[in-house]
């Protein structure tokens, strides 16, 4: 097999090549090499890679194992130790981690190798990966658009075969509006599914790590590496963890599905709604019982969401002051110049805009208002999926309520950008999982076609029942089979 033909199998049609010593693990990661070589200039996934250590890794990895040999991507926020850990941020250009994370060390133990690490929006915050200090990455469908975000280069990395499979972290979509927009296949585990332990905390009751593949069935592996309890995070629950791959096949026949009827809003693109409505009738053709459902909160979640996640930030972020990590500012005057000026100089507007809205919210006489209401409508949401997921097995929506949009184009309304996690962000604060696969393309008035996401949202620790469902979608469907073609794109403008 040829390295271009290697670099884009799947996890599962490469493992047993693997397995057979068919290939090597080296060959393998120098046919993802060269891939970047050939294609990232154009894309700009990735933010840095060490294919010295990994070369390393690959001589020794051990070709039984479930991921043996399989190179993978971290998004820049989780710490891969003697690799660079920037979360897109000036704040902390230099950085090195000095550790693994627990994600990380649980890959490796599955023979995964990590090599490199890829870009995203500064700190995790955004939808678009613009907000990243460090560069620009673009959608592999459409140069001249955003791949989405936060988890933008590892989404991105994985649509243009230049990664097997990558992690993310999902805090209000980060993974799964990458992967509808990406063309690929997004998880957001449970909350407490997955250890954060040498996660950069953006907030801290909605943060998880997830995977992003090209299949189903990559996401189920990756997943069977990275689940479960991790003595080092308290938050991590204690719970065992199925084999997510070997449930996989199961079919359609007397699974329930909601379509939250507040979903069906007024902004939705239409060819998003069509592909929907298109994969709904399908997924009832399969066997499935659709039943409307009611999430009456739905209004609330982004003001709710964007009052947590910014309180949360302000005091997790409080930590980058120029003493302990990165960036410092020169010349201080006195140790309040010193925090001042690196915080001002280190930190991107978005990350200020966040820090100063969640210092705002907590401060007193608006705390009451903003912070502990915004706690109270969060239950009521969280509610609103116990009791709407209680009638059902999962519910089904779109990801996105538009495809990959223009560089640009959101960058001067915040607000707008915020609405790009409408169908996401809810299932955060309610602590359920959701998977985002390929359902359908729209068409850009250049005539590239673009990717649309279909997301399953189910119930808290219950994984393998959206495994199961999307991958009897994406079987019975050839959506995840189309790649981007890079030969007939060049970058116009900046
Ligand atoms: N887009 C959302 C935000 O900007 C979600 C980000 C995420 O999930 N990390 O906060």
């Amino acid at each position: 097999m040829t390295r271009s033909g290697l670099s884009a199998l799947s996890i599962a049609e490469l493992r047993p090549l693997l397995r057979r010593r068919e290939v090597s693990a080296r060959e393998v990661l120098e046919a993802v090499e060269e891939r970047i070589n050939a294609v990232d200039g154009k894309i700009g996934a990735y933010l840095s890679r060490d294919f010295g250590a990994a070369a390393v890794e690959a001589e020794k990895a051990d070709v039984n194992l479930p991921l043996g040999g399989v190179p993978i991507a971290i998004k820049d926020i989780i710490n891969v130790a003697g690799q660079p850990c920037t979360c897109a941020s000036k704040i902390l250009r230099g950085y090195r981690a000095p550790y693994n994370a627990t994600v990380i060390e649980k890959l490796r133990a599955a023979g995964a190798i990590p090599f490199g690490k890829t870009n995203l929006d500064e700190f995790a915050m955004g939808s678009s990966t613009e907000n990243s200090s460090a560069q620009l990455t673009r959608n592999p469908w459409d140069l001249s658009r955003v791949p989405g975000g936060s988890s933008g280069g590892s989404a991105a990395a994985v649509a243009i075969d230049a990664a097997f499979g990558a992690l993310g972290t999902d805090t209000g979509g980060s993974i799964r509006q990458p992967a509808a927009l990406s063309g690929i296949v997004g998880v957001k585990p449970s909350y407490g599914r997955v250890s954060r332990y040498g996660l950069t905390a953006f907030a801290s009751s909605l943060d998880q790590v997830g995977s992003l593949t090209k299949t189903v069935r990559d996401s189920a592996l990756i997943m069977n590496a990275i689940a479960g309890p991790d003595p080092c995070d308290t938050t991590c629950l204690n719970e065992p963890v199925p084999d997510y791959a070997a449930g996989l096949g199961r079919g359609l026949k007397g699974v329930r599905l909601g379509l939250p009827k507040e979903y069906m809003i007024e902004g939705i693109d239409s060819p998003v709604r069509q592909a929907v409505d298109v994969a709904v009738k399908h997924l009832a053709s399969l066997g499935a019982e659709i039943v409307e459902v009611s999430l009456p909160h739905t209004d609330y979640s982004i003001s709710v969401y964007y009052i947590l996640a910014t309180a949360e930030a302000s005091a997790n972020l409080a930590r980058f002051d120029g003493v302990r990590y990165g960036y410092r500012a020169e010349n201080p005057t006195d140790l309040l110049d010193f925090y001042g000026r690196t915080r001002e100089e280190g930190f991107g507007a978005e990350v200020k805009r966040r820090i100063i809205l969640g210092t705002y919210v907590l401060s007193s006489g608006y705390y009451d208002a903003y912070y502990l209401r915004a706690q109270k409508v969060r239950e009521l949401i969280r509610r609103d999926f116990e009791q709407a997921l209680a009638k059902v097995d999962a519910l089904v929506s779109p990801t996105s309520p538009t495809p990959a949009f223009k560089i640009g184009e959101k960058t001067s309304d915040p607000l707008q950008m915020y609405l790009a996690d409408i169908f996401t962000n809810a299932g955060n604060l309610a602590g359920i999982c959701g998977i985002s696969l390929p359902c359908g393309f729209a068409r850009s008035e250049s005539g590239r076609t673009l990717p649309i996401g279909l997301q399953f949202l189910g119930k808290a620790l219950d994984e393998a029942r959206i495994f199961e469902i999307a991958y009897a979608y994406e079987q019975s469907t050839e959506w995840h089979k189309a790649r981007p073609s890079l030969n007939d794109q060049n970058i116009v403008g900046k």
